[in-house]
């Protein structure tokens, strides 16, 4: 069923466990994570980024999703459809208008009161909508720093516990993306993040909003458990579900290349499936649904 996201998340955080927002980039993916949710009968969101080079024109967004929404409507466990990462109000004027079930507004690299004023102004107006709002307070950055600096994406710079009450009454925000030692992207060969549990407790405390956890790929089975039964309700994952992927569909090209049976994307979506099924059972949201 099409749902919005407060319903997934406000039983996640009470029942202490966390849900996958899987990134989804073709149609593919979108039957990839409804599937797996299927058979893990865990709730699932379907994280969207209208930066990427597939939804660039009107049409392809209103395609795509009128797709995501129809592919949710007609399961039988709960899907939300959520835009990732809207720089700036009118990326959340168009996501509402194609049917997003909810918008993250993320002004976590401009200042601290920049950051309140923009997140308030697209919590008012997705209200109205009647759909609830992710932002993002400290900065989550890349994991490496090449692409860092080539892409020129901010440092990252843990969230402040101190502003953490101040920025949620002032913009009425319904989850909260943290930063605690997590990164988007790929880490460095065998590295594993230092998750900040101290903070994260901490932050927890303050307020009883759904935390958001970005970059979950590469961060350890252990530490992702650990914090959904600590406050975080949502976990992005998108680099680890692609690199299962490829790996399933290049073992299956290696196999069958010279019997002609390549079937490429089916391999690389089953791939992508069972590494969301993977990720349900380390978040304890499988049976949830
Ligand atoms: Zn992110």
């Amino acid at each position: 069923m099409l749902v919005k996201m407060d319903e997934i998340l406000i039983k996640a955080r009470r029942e202490k466990y966390g849900v996958i927002a899987v990134s989804c980039f073709s149609l593919e993916l979108i039957k990839a994570a409804i599937n797996a949710a299927e058979k893990k009968r865990s709730p699932v969101i379907l994280n969207i980024n209208l930066k990427y080079d597939f939804v660039s024109e009107e049409e392809d967004v209103e395609l795509f999703l009128y797709m995501a929404r129809e592919r949710a409507r007609r399961s039988s466990v709960p899907v939300a459809v959520n835009l990732d990462h809207g720089q700036d109000y009118r990326t959340i004027m168009r996501a509402i208008s194609h049917g997003f079930t909810s918008v993250m507004i993320d002004a976590s690299a401009k200042s601290y009161h920049e950051n309140i004023a923009i997140t308030k102004e697209v919590v008012h107006t997705a209200h109205a909508a009647g759909l609830p709002v992710e932002a993002e307070l400290g900065c989550v950055g890349m994991a490496d720093e090449t692409f860092r600096l080539e892409n020129k994406y901010t440092k990252s710079a843990k969230t402040d516990p101190a502003l953490v009450k101040d920025f949620i009454e002032k913009t009425n925000v319904d989850f909260l993306a943290v930063s605690i030692g997590n990164a988007h992207g790929p880490y460095a060969k065998n590295i594993t993040p230092h998750i900040d549990f101290e903070l994260l407790t901490e932050i927890a405390e303050i307020t009883p909003v759904p935390l958001v956890l970005h970059g979950g790929s590469g961060t350890g089975d252990d530490n992702l458990s650990k914090a959904c039964k600590m406050g975080i309700s949502k976990i992005n994952v998108g680099t680890d579900l692609m690199e299962a992927a490829i790996c399933k569909a290049n073992a299956g090209y290696q196999e069958n290349q010279n019997k002609g049976r390549i079937n490429f994307l089916t391999n690389y979506v089953t791939g992508y499936q069972e590494s969301i099924e993977y990720y349900m059972e380390v978040f304890g949201s499988d049976g949830k649904a």
